[in-house]
């Protein structure tokens, strides 16, 4: 269907007062009013399932976080260079998922703030400034993180102190050690750093590579990566603010699939549920000069509002047992998309961890080259059936499913059922 009189005037509209750098998911744009579990409604109240919000991991409108955030509004919502007993409570318990070697959080308002945190604390331990990220990586928007983000694309150059690794191809890589090939490009990473005279500061890494195109396994491969910065004098910045709380089903975080205790980890998305809230958790003898000398405040970073709502998402994991559920679930998904690619050759692999989950599309006539027009058609064609998802990866041809934690085995098989579908019309 073509884009009606009132549809275009609602995407000129919104062009005109919110500019030009802002992308709308879709052609014809999913217009949403209401959001409900794993349920999103438009405004004509054709319900969609939603399976792409790694926000609203708990499920939209969560009860018990609008609650937490409401009656907590209605009392006081301060800052935290006054005592409150909330942030200490949401410290402690955040804190009590991690390795007891990272015990300390700082609060910010975002994921980007959380990446720019680390940026500062790594170059005032190390004396570095080199950074190394993924090839497609993104962690953030802000002006120093933003040069590590290649996945902004060409319009955004990358810093002059930063150097990029490919992430391990488990599809068209060269086969082998995936740990010690990335850990190859980690250390040429830092020899060309060394070379231009920059000392390493720290190598960050989404522990899922949700922007490379998911890639989960082997599990552990990136140790020897994380031994070789270390060994250059940098730290390890584990980006969790997509892995992160629990969506890889193994465990809380992401790194601990690789049986790594990070320097830093950044956190964010679905940490409020929608209410923003993002942090750093840090080893103490890492932010321990950064924190003598560098006074730190974040207006709205760990107000006791963020602090509620991030208290009711811990909560709502333990209680709904989501990890367990983002494994269980996650697994029906991904047998049930190699089913599939048993009998459609578009689906080149499969792969991911929990509810994370990435289906590589090829040409079938070829198999290993990338299809991207295909997942754009993979995606329309599931909207068309009231599924939301999107695509990503270096040559956006991976499907990424990635649906909230309380996605249950039958919204599993409704998305199957869709998808099944949609291939059979390409
Ligand atoms: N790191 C990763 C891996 C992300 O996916 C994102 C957001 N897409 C960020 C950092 C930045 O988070 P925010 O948008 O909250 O600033």
């Amino acid at each position: 269907r073509k884009l009606d009189a009132a549809e275009r005037a609602l995407i000129e509209r919104r062009a005109r007062v919110l500019g030009p750098a802002y992308r709308l998911f879709y052609e014809r744009p999913v217009h949403l009013v209401r959001g409900e579990g794993v349920w999103l409604f438009d405004e004509q109240g054709r319900r969609y399932l939603d399976a792409y919000n790694n926000v609203a991991s708990m499920g939209h409108s969560h009860p018990r976080v609008v609650e937490a955030i409401a009656s907590q509004l209605a009392v006081l919502n301060t800052h935290t260079r006054y005592i409150h007993d909330r942030i200490l409570d949401y410290a402690e318990a955040l804190v009590a998922t991690m390795p007891r070697e990272l015990s300390q959080v700082m609060f910010t308002c975002t994921g980007s703030e959380a990446n720019d945190l680390a940026v500062r604390i790594a170059r005032h331990l190390t004396g570095g400034t080199g950074i190394i990220a993924t090839a497609h990586a993104y962690h953030g928007l802000s002006c120093a993180v933003s040069e590590f983000s290649p996945s902004l694309g060409s319009g955004v150059p990358l810093g002059p102190h930063v150097r990029t690794v490919p992430a391990p191809d488990a599809d068209r890589g060269p086969g082998g050690d995936v740990g010690a090939r990335f850990a190859q490009g980690v250390q040429a990473a830092i020899d060309d750093l060394v070379r231009h005279g920059i000392k390493p500061a720290m190598l960050i890494v989404d522990t899922i590579f949700s922007s490379d195109g998911v890639v989960a396994d082997p599990a552990g491969f990136l140790q020897p990566a994380v031994a070789a910065i270390r060994k250059a004098g940098g730290l390890f910045v584990a980006d969790e603010v997509q892995p992160g709380f629990g969506r890889t089903g193994d465990a809380m975080w992401g790194f601990q699939r690789h049986g790594l205790v990070p320097d830093m980890v950044s956190m964010g998305k679905p940490m409020g549920n929608g209410y923003p809230i993002a942090g750093l958790v840090c080893r103490p003898e890492v932010i321990e000069d950064f924190g003598r000398k560098a006074r730190y405040f974040n207006t709205f970073g760990g107000n006791a509002v963020a602090a509620s709502a991030g208290l009711a998402v811990l909560g709502i994991i333990r209680d709904e047992g989501l990890v367990a559920n983002a494994r269980e679930v996650g697994l029906v998904l991904r047998d049930g998309i190699r089913a599939l690619a048993a009998r459609h050759p578009a689906i080149g692999d499969v792969r991911g961890a929990g509810l994370f989950i990435g289906a590589d599309l090829v040409r079938d006539s070829t198999p290993r080259e990338p299809a991207p027009e295909l997942a754009t058609r993979l995606v329309n064609g599931l909207r068309e059936r009231g599924v939301l998802i999107s695509s990503s990866g270096p040559h956006a041809n991976v499907l990424k499913i990635r649906p909230p934690l309380v996605f249950s085995r039958d919204n599993a098989q409704t998305l199957l059922a869709a998808l099944e579908e949609a291939l059979a019309t390409i």
